[in-house]
């Protein structure tokens, strides 16, 4: 009898039931010729420090999220070693190595190359939190944990089958302990362990599972989706600033339409970005809002997945625009001029979005300066073209300016004008602004303006050119 369920045991035999402790078992070791990662993907960095590491003694793995990315046959963005060695074990066998956290002790090893310099995060096995003690809020969230363990139990605090395999690149072996190659093949994100107590001891792992989902095309799990329909307003009782992250991380993945699109199939949009709520209704009146979004994250995910960088501060202004025109709109029908409109309506748009979710002070600088630039775009005679070009955010506010152009909401003839003007030498700009001066709109002198009365608003109807 004890002999047959030991067997069980070893083979891993589905009938065991899958509790975090039977998991911390046996890994299935998967050989290069099943996994066929292309070592070539390998940064040269993270394979010195496993090789240093075991050849002190210690155990040292690439982990994480950099196995999932090399078996789908994609290269990492950064690379995570595990290893039983402590921080301070860690430390000492490497030149440039810093201890990083209070909470959870890691070494950050930093290699200068060619390029940008390369750090290779390393952690120590971490033990499994059982559910009992200080560890655990009300809610069940964990507030700390800093206990080392085996790399068993390390792997079974991960949150993704996926994300949980250790890559040896001396013996090119894959150690997996909850079936994440399997799931890999399945094309299926699952979580490990029981979904609904995961989530609630960190509700970030709801949209964790939207982000790996839009990234990887798995279908999540039906037992890993289920319980975040109910959940997910726990997402309320994370810290602003990692709920910022994570969603930052959702909308920088490259795939940020797809994502948003499930944060919309979860139910978990309401309340993370405000203009979400409105976007994400398909009803006609946020066509226009829906376009302009839809428009810039692909222009987004475009450039990321060419390796350009995106600013957090542009991406927020384009997301947050729909709202900002609506409040626009409504102060300048109040009868307010069109600055201060415009000004008014990015305190209320900033505000609104706080009550969700806080964006950053040193975006939000970004935000308004793009926005309070587009007015701008708009007066095309004189010194102020000039002027505008010279602001630090031309760029950002230029590109913004076009992905107006794009969906209507400017006319794209202001947009070619800029884009003209840039290009052009002095005696083509005079010759620009010239032309603009002859076209009516909003090129008028601000002598001239403020002598009327109720200035023309910058502002074009909803979905209609200006
Ligand atoms: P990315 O490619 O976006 O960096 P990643 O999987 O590497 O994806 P990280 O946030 O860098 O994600 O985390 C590294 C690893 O740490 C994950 O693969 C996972 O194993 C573990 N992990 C991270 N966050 C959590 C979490 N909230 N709960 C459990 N495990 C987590
Ligand atoms: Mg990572």
């Amino acid at each position: 009898m004890i002999t047959k369920f030991i067997k069980r045991i070893l083979r891993r035999d589905p009938m065991v039931k899958h509790t975090h402790a039977s998991n911390t078992g046996a890994p299935k070791r998967i050989p290069k010729k099943s996994h066929r990662i292309d070592p070539h993907l390998l940064s040269k960095n993270a394979v010195k420090v496993t090789h240093t590491l075991q050849q002190a003694g210690y155990e040292a793995f690439i982990v994480g999220g950099a196995v999932r990315d090399l078996a789908l046959g994609i290269s990492p963005k950064d690379f995570d070693v595990a290893t039983n060695a402590t921080p301070d074990q860690v430390q000492r066998l490497f030149r440039k190595a810093r201890l990083i956290g209070r909470r959870f002790q890691i070494v950050h090893v930093t290699f200068f190359g060619k390029g940008h310099p390369e750090i290779i995060e390393v952690s120590t096995f971490r033990a499994l939190l059982d559910n009992a003690g200080d560890h655990v809020a009300e809610s069940g969230r964990i507030l700390r944990d800093n206990v080392w363990g085996s790399q068993g139990e390390d792997a079974a605090r991960r949150d993704f089958t996926i994300n949980a395999m250790y890559y040896d690149p001396s013996s090119e072996t894959v150690l997996d302990y909850h079936g994440g190659m399997a799931d890999m093949q399945k094309k299926t994100l699952r979580m490990i362990g029981d979904p609904a107590k995961r989530y609630r001891e960190d509700p970030v792992r709801m949209l964790r599972a939207v982000r790996f989902a839009a990234k990887t095309g798995f279908e999540l799990d039906s037992a890993t989706r289920a319980p975040i329909a109910k959940l997910g307003k726990l997402l309320n009782d994370v810290p602003s600033a990692r709920l910022f992250d994570e969603i930052l991380k959702l909308l920088m993945s490259g795939y940020s339409w797809r994502a948003i699109q499930g944060l919309k199939e979860a139910g978990l949009h309401h309340g993370l970005l405000p203009l979400l709520d409105h976007i994400l209704d398909d009803g006609e009146d946020s066509k226009g809002a829906n376009d302009f979004v839809k428009l810039a994250l692909a222009n987004t995910d475009e450039r990321i997945q060419s390796g350009k960088s995106v600013s957090a501060g542009f991406l927020f202004a384009t997301l947050l625009w729909p709202d900002l025109l609506k409040n626009w709109k409504t102060n300048s029908s109040k009868g307010m001029a069109n600055i201060p409109a415009l000004h008014d309506a990015m305190d209320d748009t900033i505000t609104t979005q706080s009550s969700g979710m806080t964006i950053q002070r040193r975006f939000e600088s970004d935000m308004r300066e793009i926005w309070s630039m587009q007015p701008r775009f708009e007066r095309r005679v004189g010194r102020y073209p000039f002027r505008l070009i010279e602001s630090p955010r031309f760029r950002a506010g230029y590109d913004f300016m076009l992905l107006r152009c794009a969906t209507g909401e400017l006319n794209p003839a202001i947009g070619q004008w800029w884009t003209d003007f840039i290009a052009a030498d002095p005696a083509g700009q005079e010759e620009l602004m010239a032309s603009a001066k002859n076209e009516s709109g909003n090129t008028a002198s601000p002598a001239k303006r403020r002598r009327r009365r109720k200035p023309k608003s910058a502002i074009p109807p909803e979905g209609a050119g200006s």
